[in-house]
């Protein structure tokens, strides 16, 4: 009887393109999957260490799922594996631990376990990773990650990434064409180009992004693309004029921000200040007028002063953008920003996260007003229980619309209406 698998993913896009990628290859090698949730033979945790509470949701996850069958071999792989071999291979339960390199020799190592009966730990220094495995998920079929680049050469003083994932490498343009042609052929509709410094990309071929972003944009058959986040130092000007009148990217930019005050983004080592990131921004919304623009803040990193949080707070509500993903700043081992004073105390880091979340609420909903009454093309993803029909406009305005025919995976034009904080489609 065939082996059973279950996979459990914590993190970003990636770890869940990897997944799919892990999973393929052991249904190739034959074992069968089942939900994580379920009675498995072996369980596959892809874990993440963007923080302390993703290490301890990784650990959580092994428990788990040893409660529910304690003879299951349980393998772990990811950043926290990366980073944590030996911590990870001592809890109750794990077979295998792989790190960055290993992870995707993931059946012949299991092969490896049942001859030898031992724990593994599998696990190169970061400095020796150079290999780039291919990856996307089609999981929710109407949009598909797939990774384009892997890695960072940056050194920003809070991440523990490039220590987790290694250098920026990625694969040719040719070949990415190739997957967004294979991804076109399954009837997804949507690309997310998924990285971890994406604009760095061409770092192993010489190529440059922007050339990615035109080749993709002949594929036939993906009417969408977006990009999941692109560091503002390197959305050069041709990348925006491309994507202003572009077939298929969408009027859609993810930039990490960090801090509205350049003091800190000094002490981040950040690659720009924020009147470069001001200018930046209105070159970007004078040339594409509607476009959705998300950042990523950290608040309570170390050194950020009741002022200079204040300065940041500022800076991020005049910018007129549409959304800011916030995150809250937890001290990461070997990290250069634990020599950084003041430490900013939990409860001050948790009130910070309340307002800029508040802040963010209020330009989501007032970037939603704005197209009250427009029609923009929505391409259909899911169904709520009350019958609407839910998906994304280009400009990734999330839209409810009740249609008397199934649009699922279909673009359609709707009237947009906005009422309550919800955009209906009419
Ligand atoms: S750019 Fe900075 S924050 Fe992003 S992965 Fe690289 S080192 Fe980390």
């Amino acid at each position: 009887m065939a082996k059973t698998v279950g996979f459990y993913t914590l993190g970003c896009k990636m770890n869940y393109a990897e997944t799919e990628t892990l999973s393929r290859k052991m249904k190739d090698a034959g074992f069968q999957q089942v939900n994580f949730s379920g009675v498995a033979d072996y369980y596959v945790i892809n874990s993440c260490s963007v923080t302390e509470a993703a290490n301890k949701k990784g650990r959580q996850a092994i428990r788990a799922a040893h409660r529910r069958n304690p003879q299951a071999r349980i393998i772990v792989v990811g950043c926290y594996a990366q980073l944590k071999a030996n911590e990870i291979s001592d809890i109750e339960g794990v077979a295998l631990v792989l790190g960055v390199k290993e992870k995707f020799n993931i059946v012949e190592r299991i092969r490896e376990y049942e001859e030898k009966q031992t724990v593994l730990s599998c696990v190169s220094a970061i400095n020796e990773v150079d290999s780039f495995n291919p990856s996307f998920s089609c999981s929710e079929r109407t949009r598909a990650f797939l990774k384009v680049q892997d890695g960072c050469n940056y050194r920003c003083s809070y991440c523990t990434i490039p220590l987790a994932r290694g250098k920026s490498r990625n694969p040719s343009i040719a070949s990415l064409v190739r997957q967004a042609e294979e991804i076109a052929e399954r009837g997804v509709k949507e690309i997310v180009l998924s990285g971890i410094n994406i604009g760095d990309f061409g770092q192993t071929t010489g190529e440059k992004f922007v050339d990615l972003v035109k080749a993709l944009d002949q594929v036939q058959g993906i009417e969408r693309y977006r990009i999941s986040s692109i560091e503002p130092n390197l959305i050069t000007s041709e990348i925006i004029d491309y994507v202003a009148q572009s077939r298929a990217f969408m009027p859609h930019f993810h930039i990490p921000l960090q801090c509205g005050c350049d003091e800190v983004l000094r002490l981040m080592r950040r690659r720009y200040n924020t009147d470069f990131f001001r200018k930046k921004i209105e070159e970007i919304q004078t040339k594409i007028p509607d476009v959705f623009i998300g950042m990523d803040v950290m608040v309570g990193s170390m050194g950020e002063t009741d002022e200079y949080f204040k300065k940041s707070y500022d800076f991020v509500e005049s910018l007129g953008i549409s959304f800011v993903h916030v995150f809250t700043y937890s001290e990461r081992e070997n990290t250069d920003a634990l020599k950084i004073t003041p430490r900013v105390q939990e409860s001050v880091r948790t009130e910070r996260s309340v307002q800029l979340h508040a802040l963010s609420e209020r330009m989501h909903q007032d970037f939603y007003k704005r197209f009250d009454g427009q029609i923009r093309p929505v391409l259909f993803e899911t169904r709520t229980k009350d019958g609407y029909q839910v998906g994304f406009t280009d400009n990734y305005i999330r839209v409810q619309a009740k249609i008397p025919y199934n649009a699922h995976n279909k673009i359609v034009p709707v009237r947009l209406e906005y009422k309550d904080g919800i955009m209906f489609g009419i």
